[in-house]
């Protein structure tokens, strides 16, 4: 019996004129996913997409496994592809079915009639495929309301398709269709978790991240690689530049007001980051900022950070808790690589009185003392990247 993915779009459907790029970009990033476990046929249809292995050793519930991560996905399902005529479905369902049927004690069945040249109408199938389920799982009764487990049999054009319940997809849209953006990943919670929320909303994620050798260590930076890797199970590839920015907080440590260190250091930051996000095609900035959360987190603080860039910074995690932060991080799975006690750039320097309320004069006048232009530069030039998937 022939198998395959059955996928929902989600918000897609919202999308009018511009579904089919959507689609094609869910497409894509779903091929991109699976390439690795085999080969795969797409189709698409009446806003359903449809995945077909070819060839018989496909490790389809990870396929499943990773298409659940996939934005743009509303729900999904394996379903098994029958000849379309009922003496074939009847044939097929209990074999198929079996391992749902066997352990529940109510079902329903419910019929998709797309394709209206099929003799029989859907309340029909329904009596009638209900009729041969309760044949050969006699223990079953059904429950049209609450049952454990509703069959599905919906008569496409392609054929007749045979699933029980759907899982939840990822929901949101299609990485790459709302464009790119530039997230500044530490080695933290919350970053990883921005990124992610802003990929959900069909943003591809590039990524970069500030090392200050010796004070940092590599094991810091092989931290952010691994938040990489897990934020692209479900942004996608991520390509990741790591800024040397040893030389500009020493500067800053030398020359500024102890404390501002830290905002002249987010507002270093932040100039470097757009101009790399300018180069690569990047439309804004992604902070794991949120309000009040730490010093350079007050609303005075994230002002004068604000201030050193012109694109738009977009903060996901503004008005969430760290206890919300941590859920989504667990649910991410990069919770518990952010809490390796590695040192990150922003925590070594760290201003025993940081300003709670810092003036954006004060700063500016206390910037000029740092004279950053060459060691900006000289960070930009040094830095690299890799790709991450
Ligand atoms: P996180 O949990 O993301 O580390 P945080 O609450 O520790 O956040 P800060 O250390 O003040 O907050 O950093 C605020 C934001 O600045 C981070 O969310 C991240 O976007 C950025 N950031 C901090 N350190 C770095 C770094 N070394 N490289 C790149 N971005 C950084
Ligand atoms: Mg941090």
């Amino acid at each position: 019996m022939k198998e395959l993915i059955l996928l929902k779009c989600g918000e897609l459907a919202l999308k009018g004129l511009n579904r089919h790029t959507f689609e094609d970009a869910l497409v894509k990033n779903c091929r991109r996913r699976i390439e690795s476990l085999g080969t795969f046929e797409f189709y698409k249809a009446q806003s359903a997409i449809y995945i077909e292995p070819r060839g018989t050793d496909i490790d389809l519930d990870e396929a499943v496994e990773r298409l659940t991560r996939v934005f743009g996905v509303a729900a999904l399902t394996r379903s098994a592809v029958v000849e379309k005529n009922f003496d074939a479905i009847r044939a097929q369902a209990p074999s198929y079915l079996a391992g749902a049927l066997e352990t529940a004690n109510t079902f329903k069945v419910e019929a998709k009639r797309s394709d209206k040249s099929f003799p029989m109408k859907s309340p029909e199938l329904c009596t009638e495929l209900g009729a041969v389920l309760l044949e050969a799982f006699p223990h079953l009764t059904v429950d049209v309301h609450q049952p454990d487990v509703t069959v599905y049999v919906e008569i496409r054009e392609r054929g007749a398709y045979l699933h029980t319940d759907q899982i939840r997809g990822a929901g949101g849209l299609p990485v790459g269709t709302s464009g790119r953006a530039m997230l500044l990943i530490s080695g933290g919670i919350d970053s990883p978790v921005a990124g992610y929320m802003m990929g959900k909303r069909g943003l591809e994620i590039a990524a970069v991240h500030f090392v200050s050798p010796p004070y940092t260590s590599a094991h810091a930076l092989e931290k952010v690689r691994t938040l990489c890797k897990k934020m692209a199970a479900w942004c996608g590839r991520v390509r990741l530049f790591v800024v040397p920015f040893t030389e500009t907080q020493l500067a800053i440590r030398d020359r500024c007001p102890e404390d501002v260190f830290t905002i002249i250091m987010r507002r270093c930051m932040m100039k470097i980051a757009e101009r790399l996000a300018r180069e690569n095609g990047c439309g804004a900035l992604i902070t794991g900022e949120s309000v009040a959360q730490v010093a350079s987190q007050t609303l005075d603080a994230i002002a004068c950070t604000d201030a050193a860039c012109t694109m738009p910074v977009l903060r996901p995690v503004i008005g969430m808790d760290k206890d919300e932060i941590v859920k989504v991080a667990y649910k991410i799975d990069t919770f518990e690589t952010s809490i390796l006690p590695y040192e990150d750039c922003c925590t070594v320097f760290t201003p025993k009185h940081p300003k709670t309320k810092p003036r954006l004069d004060y700063v500016l006048g206390a910037e000029e003392k740092l004279d950053g232009g060459a060691l900006l530069e000289s960070a930009f030039e040094g830095t690299t990247s890799e790709w991450i998937e």
